[in-house]
Order: structure tokens, then sequence, then C-alpha cells
């Protein structure tokens, strides 16, 4: 169960008077998996669920790929690891990507999680702990193949592949490298990446190799390696920017009105007075904003949806509010309290984040603890589960 949630039911504040409903379709999470699974096949697919899984719940995400069969989760860093821990079922492998911080090694080793060691000094501190502790400890490596963000150099690759002293006590469980342009089919940066990995995978024969993320996928079989490590596109956001976006969707947001009023033309609305009503304006007060993860820069430009019909932002996002034009309404249609579609089916993740001028995964990721939190749990774990 969701922190928020349970917050939310200690209190006794019940759906009806939360902010807003925050979907989370879990049964197409499952679904998405299983595509990718489908698409990357025979690879296996590993979960990245770094940033508490996109900011759908990595408590509640983690579980359930589980049961759909996946067993090699991701985060960014060790704390994330700390929190996911209780929730990792004991077969489980937990992945680290940033790898050690100076003075993390015992406590990561403690913990028994899996660091992507993305430097010579990484390597060179795991291993000492593993030869001080007298115990094998295992971790990915990761080699910089054209994005200058983590991991070595193919010539210190090189170096550690020459001098296997240098990784002493460490059993390799995966050697990776990250795309930089994947979203991009036909980017000149991935066939130079490629090159890259395999002439990494080379120097560690028999060292199973991890490269595509979400639109590595579906760059081709030659970039699935042995283990895809998707994230966005297992929570529905559209893995390229080229096709039509073959996931599920897997969140859905509603916010509640608080209320409504019509105002004569030539109204300032809201901070800074940055929209002017250009004639007799019915505007409704939402109770979402930038604090619940709807950015400042939606301002003036998106939009909320209601039966179909679309609600222009009018005015500054507000930390806990927004205003939409609601002229295009009946006058009784948005009493208080009722939700309109922030994402959803009339409004896509990426077309919010178009509005944004950003990406779904800032969308995802800022997503506001404030909602009230449903999560729909796939068919086989209905009734047994808590549903919220
Ligand atoms: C975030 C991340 C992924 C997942 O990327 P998506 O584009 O969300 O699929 C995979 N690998 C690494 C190293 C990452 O940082």
């Amino acid at each position: 169960m969701n922190e928020t949630v349970r917050l939310t039911m200690a209190s006794g504040v019940d759906e009806t008077s939360a902010c807003g409903r925050l979907t989370i379709d879990l049964a197409a999470l499952v679904e998405n998996y299983r595509r990718l699974s489908r698409r990357a096949a025979p690879t296996p697919v590993a979960a990245v669920v770094k940033a508490d899984a996109y900011g759908l719940g990595a408590a509640e995400v983690v579980p359930v790929l589980h049961s759909a069969g996946c067993r090699d989760f991701f985060v960014a860093h060790f704390i994330e690891a700390v929190r996911l821990k209780p929730f990792l079922p004991g077969d489980a492998r937990l992945y680290v990507l940033n790898g050690l911080m100076p003075g993390s090694e015992g406590a990561c080793a403690d913990l028994g999680a899996i660091p992507v060691l993305n430097s010579l000094d990484q390597a060179k501190a795991w291993s000492a702990l593993a030869l001080a502790r007298g115990i094998e400890l295992e971790a990915a490596l990761q080699v910089d193949t054209g994005m200058a963000r983590l991991g070595l150099s193919l010539p210190e690759l090189q170096a550690l592949a020459t001098d296997p002293a240098g990784l002493a006590g460490i059993r390799l469980t995966l050697i990776m490298s990250h795309l930089a342009c994947a979203d991009q089919p036909d980017h000149a940066a991935s066939p130079s990446q490629l090159a890259g990995m395999r002439t990494a995978s080379a120097l560690f024969p028999g060292i199973p190799v991890s490269f595509a993320n979400s639109g590595g996928v579906f760059l081709g079989p030659e970039y699935r390696g042995d283990l895809a490590r998707p994230g966005v596109a297992l929570y529905g956001a559209a893995p390229t920017v080229a096709e039509e976006n073959p996931m599920h969707p897997v969140v859905r947001l509603d916010v509640r009105v608080i209320q409504t009023r019509t105002v004569p033309a030539g109204t300032a609305v809201g901070y800074g007075g940055a929209y002017l009503t250009p004639r007799e304006t019915r505007i409704a007060t939402l109770a979402a904003g930038y604090a619940d993860g709807l950015p400042r820069s939606l301002s003036n430009r998106g939009a909320a949806w209601f039966e179909g019909t679309r609600l222009p932002i009018i005015g500054r996002i507000s930390m806990d509010s927004l205003m939409v034009d609601v002229t295009a309404l009946a006058e009784d249609a948005l009493a208080p309290g009722t939700l309109v579609e922030m994402i959803g089916p009339n409004q896509t993740l990426e077309a919010v984040a178009a509005d944004a001028d950003t990406i779904s995964y800032e969308i995802l990721t800022r997503l506001g603890q404030r909602y009230h939190r449903h999560y729909a749990y796939p068919s086989s774990r209905e009734g047994g589960q808590g549903q919220s």
C-alpha cells in the first residue's frame, strides 16, 4: 500500500474529499510488460523502477511485475534500493544504476543490492570489500559507449579485462551500457553505441549484456542483448517518437472542481494577471497545481477535459490550484467536487508533456502525493489485495 493512501485512510479523508483521483492501472502495466517481453523475446525483460517506479509507486509496481515473471529490477540511487528492499521478493535481483558512493559499499553489500560499477574507483572499492570480507560480491559493469554520463571508457574497460586482479572477488552479472538516442529510430548514435557495446562485451566473454531501454527494445534484435531494461514504456509512455504509441495507458488523472464563477470581459485571472478574459467567461478553479505535478509551464497553454469538451487553462498555474475556461459547458455542468480529466482518454500523457514543453518522464515522476491513488490490480489478484 502506498504511503499517501495509508495517510489518507489514517486521517479519515475519503476519496471524495481528496483533490483528485490518480488511477494506476496495474493490469495495463502487466500487459505492457508482456508486450515488451514478446518484442524482446527470447531476451528476458527487467524493469527500471527508479524514482518510485516513475512516480507510480514502486511498492505496488514491483510485486505485480514479479508476479508477471520479472526478476531483475533497477533503481538509480542506493536509498531507493533501501526503501524498495522490503517489497522485493527474495528471488529478485536489485541493481543500483548510479553505483556506489564512496563509503556506501558495506551498506550495499549488507542489503544484497547489486551495484552498477561506473568507474575504476568503484570497481576497486567493491573488490576491496569482497576481499576484506572474504566473500564474492556481484556487480554489473557499465561502459560508456557514447553518452558521457556514467560508465568506464572503453580503454578503462580494456585495462580491467587484461588485469583481472582489478575485479578480484567480484562476480560480474552484467556488462551494460545505456543508449542516448534510442527514442529516435534513425539516429546515427545508436549503431555507433552498438559497435562500442560489441567491443566491450567481447572483452568479457560469457558475461550477459544489458543494453536496451524502452526505445532500444524497438530498435531491432541486435540491441536487445541478454537483458532488456525498459522503464517508461512499462508505465504507458511512448517508447519512441516515430511510432504510434504501442503501449497501454497506465495512468489516469482527474482533478476536482473547487468552484466556478462567471466574470466580465477584461477580467485579470490568477497571479500576475497573466490572462485577461476577452469576453464574458465562465471559470472553474481546479484543485491541483504545480505542487501536485502540473508544471507551471502549462500556464495559459494546457487544458483539462470534461465529457469531450476541451477546457483551456487560463492564467498561471498556482501551487494548489489552476483555472480553466468552461464557458463552452452548460452553466450547471461542473458542480463543486466534479472530476475533470487531466490525463486520460481525451488527453494523453504525451499531449500534457508537449503542452508543458517537457517529456512524459517528467510528468510521470512529478505526479503529486496529494491525490487519492487508486490501484487497479490484474484480475488474478483481485479480491486478494486492497484496491486502493
Ligand atoms: C532510466 C534508465 C533506463 C530506462 O530508460 P527508459 O527510457 O525509461 O526505458 C535504463 N537504463 C538506464 C541506465 C537508465 O538510467
